[in-house]
Order: C-alpha cells, then structure tokens, then sequence
C-alpha cells in the first residue's frame, strides 16, 4: 500500500518549496509529501487520492491565500478526508483568524511562520498529530466495509458501533452489485449480514461489539492487574478522570461498554461547553478528550462491560461481564445514565429498524425527504430535532406537555421556532407501532382527549428520561431510590455514616459508601446533568482519590 500523505498547501512557492523540504527531510521514508500552490490545486490532488484509496495523515495549509483561504480549503478537505490532522499556518497578525477556526474546521494546531529552526517549532508538532494518527482506527481502517440489509437492526448495530468509535466505514447493501460481490468472495449469503470486511481482506460475519473492536485495532483487554486507578465509563466524566488522573502520574485504566464520549458522543452541537462558542460536536469533543487521554498514558479499554465491584483489603476488585477482573487502589464510577425505553405495543419488535434511542447519527442521511418522529422535549431532543431537519422533509417533535419551556433551554427552543420543517406536537404520546419488515405505522394519542390518530412514519427517535443502570452495585454501594449514587454529605444526612463505613473520617465529596470509590457526572445522585458538570466531577474526583491515597 502507498505511504500516507502529508500535503502542504502554500501560494508563495518560496515558502511552499521550503514547507515541502522540511517535512520530506524527517518523514520522506514513512510518508509522501504533496506539494499545491492553490486550495483548488490542493483539492483536486485531495480527489485523486482518495479515488486511489490512499490515506491522508496531515494538512498544513496557509491561511492568506488569493483564491482560497486555508481556512476555507480545511473545511473543504474534511468532507473528503475526515480524520486528516489540520493545521494552518499563519502570520503573526493572523492568529485571531486562526483561534477561529479551531472551532469551524476542527484544527488541530496553528503554527506561525517563520518557524526556524523545524527541530524546535516543527517537528514536534508533527510528530504528535502523526501519532495521533497513525494511532486512531482511521489510519488503518479506512477501507473498512460493511454489507448489510437497510432494515435490518443487526446491520445497524454495526454501523452504529463504528460512528460512535469513529471508525470510518463504507456501507453497501447486500443487494447492491458491489456488496453481492463481497458476499460471494467472502463465501457468505444475504442471510450472512452483517459482513465486515477488513482493509487487509480480513472479514467477521455479524461480528459481536468485541471482534469489531478487535478488528478495527481497539484495545479490549488489560495491559496490568493493578492499577492506581479504575474509571468505570468513558463518556465526559470518565474521560475527565482519565485525562487527570493519568496526567498526574497514577496509573490508570478506563473501561467502557460500548463507545467513549458516552451521551455526549451522540450530541450532534454542544453549543452550551466553555470555550466552544460556536459549539462542538460530540464526536469532535470525543476524538479530542481519547487522544488527550491516551497522551497522558491512561489505558482506555473498549467493549468491556463492568459487573462487579468489591473490595478486597486495601483493593479495590472490578470485575467484567465477559470474565476476568483488575484491581486497584481507587475507583471513579462514571457510568452515566441510558435512555428509558419507550413502551408501546410493537417498539420493542422495530428497534433497530426504524425505532432509535438516541440520535442514532447513522440514521440521519437515509432520512432524506421523508418524516421524523422524536419523542422527548429536553435538550437532547431539541438537537435531534435541529440535526434532523437538515435532511427530514418534516421534524415531528411528540411531547406530553403543553410545551417546551419547562425541559429545554431557550436558546433550542428559539432554533426550533426558526425551522419550518419542524412542528412541535404538545400533549401527544406514541402508544403503538406497526409495519412489516420495518416500523411504517405510529398510532399517536392525544393525552387530554385520549383521541387516537394514525400516522405514516418509518422514523422514531426516543429521547425520554434518562435511568442510571446500576443494578449491579445493589447490596455493594448506597444508592437513592432511582439508583443513583450517593455520595459524600449525603451519606451523612441523618448524623450518621453508611453501615459498613469504617474509617475514621466521613466520606469525601464525590466518595461513595465504599471507601477509595467515587462517583462523577450523571451516575451521581443529584448531579447536575451537563457535559461541563460531568468533565468537572471527573477532575474533582482525581483530586479527591490523590487525597484518599495520601491517607492510606
Ligand atoms: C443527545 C444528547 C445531547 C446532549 N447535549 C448536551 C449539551 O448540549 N450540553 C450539555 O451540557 N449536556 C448535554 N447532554 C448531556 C450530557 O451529554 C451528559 O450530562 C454527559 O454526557 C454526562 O456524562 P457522564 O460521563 O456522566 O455520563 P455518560 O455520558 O452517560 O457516559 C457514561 C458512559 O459509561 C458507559 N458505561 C455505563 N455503564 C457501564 C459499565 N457497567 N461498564 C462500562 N461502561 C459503562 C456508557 O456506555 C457511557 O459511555 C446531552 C445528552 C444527550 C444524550
């Protein structure tokens, strides 16, 4: 296969042939060095490339261009190569520009020119946006292919694990000639699906969410024992207790079920989290908090679920749903909460082929012109709504109230108002379901009239209340009545510790009833839903498990 790209796009050929000789002189053996005086020249060598399967690991574009400005051919570049490091560079009097666009084209890195000598100002940024690269699944995975059926829920099951990891993948229908062909070479039928196949010609036929990560390169298994530290979830609260807590030289590992970012990797604009002012999207948010993570040498374990907690002298013992167990001196629960399943006669039979939880991003494009059902009316909601109306003919949004003003913010309500695609339904719920091979019929009743009405619909996402899944702490940790972790004062309410506390100090802050365990983000009791509140308790958590050591 071809080495990975570096492309430098540059007008001045001065600077454009300097550019091109510093980066050949250090990555000329492992990489190929494109050289483009203009954005259109640099786009359409974008082009050829990506017909000719190659990969591209690096932009570096100038900002102050004629044509096109850098910042203009980034944005431009993304739609085509996605997981590309970006980098602009500009002059001295340009970085506001550059502060900008780290958020509209996600860049990675400015660099202001001149930047002699390369060894100090270069090289070491490209040498950490390369291992961030060539560290990702993209840099492997990017023929990734899935053949699979349009309705069938296993099929989207793939899929679905695949966006939320950002894997890139290419998609065909088994009835398409290109995933017939697939199917016969990898000796499968149309009844095999999903098909996975891999770049290097490896294939797994409906593949559990292990063998998948497996394939894409994820780690799924432990590299030690004992750790100083077990962050249990990997959405903004585990992610913050990674990045602090190996930033800060304790040994840590963090285990997730399913895919890191959690809630907030389903967030299609997180338009309320400081320093974004032109908001970020939960992907993005993600890709930045792992890589930021793995930088420090935290250890992040993918598709292992966590089913057990004990303790164990000084120990504390995390065990797996899939067998095996680690141990360490402190543990951070950051298990976050999971939709509630809508409960209608037929939901249950079209998950996964026509009924979601969650924004389900895969779905959106294949929404084309058609109607969108979304049952919720908090903040979650309202972002799918907007999302969705980019590619819906229409966005029905079914709540229960008499309107929005009481579970979603403002500035959601105002976008809302401002799309005409979009139509709130106040005082409706979904009570049943129907269609043949995927869900075509909702039955809608009105709540104050109890009047039903039948709808054509092939599209429902769910956004209700959320619930905290912690079943598996019952008898091992105290809980409120909804399940969600209490800890620290109010374990204390009644002047007295929880049974079985045995030392000599009331519980920490964010400490559970468990001694050297805490709890952050929304798993904890009376915690403040946000992705601010989670990346706060996540770091505050550190700092708490640093004085719990101390103290051992
Ligand atoms: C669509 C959507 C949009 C949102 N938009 C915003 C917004 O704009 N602004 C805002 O501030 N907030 C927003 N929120 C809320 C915000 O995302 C959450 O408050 C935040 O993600 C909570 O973080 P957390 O880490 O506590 O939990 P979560 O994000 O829920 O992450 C928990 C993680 O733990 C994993 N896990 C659970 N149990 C186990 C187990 N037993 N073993 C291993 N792993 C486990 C889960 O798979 C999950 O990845 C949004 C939420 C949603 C769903």
């Amino acid at each position: 296969m071809a080495n990975p790209v570096i492309l430098s796009l540059d007008d001045d050929p001065a600077v454009s042939r300097a550019v091109a000789r510093d980066i050949r002189r250090r990555y000329g053996d492992r990489f190929r060095v494109v050289r483009a005086g203009s954005g259109p020249e640099a786009l359409a060598a974008l082009r050829e490339i990506k017909l000719r399967g190659e990969q591209v690991a690096v932009l570096l574009a100038d900002y102050r261009m004629p044509e096109m400005t850098g910042i203009e051919f980034l944005e431009a570049a993304m739609d085509l190569f996605p997981a590309a490091r970006r980098v602009l560079l500009t002059a001295y009097a340009d970085t506001g520009a550059a502060i900008d666009a780290i958020n509209l084209v996600d860049l990675d890195h400015y660099l202001l020119k001149p930047w002699h000598p390369p060894e100090e100002k270069l090289y070491p940024v490209v040498d950490a946006l390369l291992e961030a690269w060539s560290s990702s699944p993209e840099s492997t995975a990017t023929e990734l292919r899935v053949v699979g059926h349009r309705w069938s829920a296993p099929s989207f099951a793939v899929r679905d694990f695949l966006a939320r990891n950002l894997v890139p993948y290419r998609w065909l229908l088994a009835d398409d000639p290109e995933g017939g062909r697939l199917l016969a070479a990898a000796g499968a039928s149309a009844d095999d699906v999903p098909l996975v196949v891999a770049a290097d010609g490896r294939t797994l036929v409906a593949p559990s969410e292990a063998e998948l990560a497996g394939l894409v390169g994820m780690s799924v298994a432990p590299a030690a024992d004992f750790y100083d530290l077990v962050v249990v979830g990997g959405g903004p609260a585990g992610l913050g207790a990674a990045v602090y807590g190996a930033s800060e030289g304790l040994r840590t590992v963090l285990v997730e079920r399913l895919a890191t970012g959690g809630q907030a990797g389903q967030s299609s604009r997180i338009e309320n989290y400081l320093g974004f002012p032109d908001g970020v999207s939960g992907a993005q948010l993600t890709d930045r908090a792992r890589r930021q993570a793995l930088k420090f040498g935290a250890e992040l374990l993918s598709t292992r679920e966590v089913v057990g907690l004990a303790e164990a002298g000084s120990a504390r013992l995390v065990r797996f749903g899939d067998g095996g167990t680690i141990a360490a001196h402190a543990v951070v629960l950051a298990t976050g909460v999971s939709y509630r399943m809508l409960d209608a006669p037929g939901l249950t039979e079209f998950t996964g082929r026509g009924v979601f939880y969650g924004s389900a991003a895969t779905e959106a494009p294949s929404c084309v012109g058609e109607d969108v059902y979304i049952v919720g009316g908090a903040n979650s909601a309202g972002q799918a709504a907007v999302h969705f109306s980019r590619y819906a003919a229409r966005v029905h949004v079914l709540i229960r109230g008499a309107d929005l003003t009481a579970s979603m913010s403002r500035y959601l309500i105002d976008q809302l108002d401002g799309i005409d695609q979009v139509t709130v339904h106040p005082h409706t719920e979904v009570v049943a379901a129907a269609g043949d091979e995927h869900l075509q019929r909702l039955t809608l009743r009105d709540t104050r009239t109890g009047e039903r009405r039948e709808v054509d619909a092939s599209w429902l996402f769910v956004f209700i209340g959320a619930e905290p899944r912690t079943g598996w702490l019952d008898g091992v940790l105290v809980r409120d009545e909804r399940g969600f972790v209490t800890t620290g004062p109010d374990l204390v309410a009644g002047g007295q510790r929880p049974p079985g506390w045995s030392l000599p100090r009331d519980p920490y802050h964010l400490e559970s009833s468990m001694p050297g365990v805490f709890a952050a983000g929304d798993v904890r009791a009376a915690s403040v839903k946000r992705v601010a509140s989670a990346v706060g308790e996540g770091a505050m958590a550190v700092s708490l498990v640093h004085r719990y050591l101390e103290t051992q």
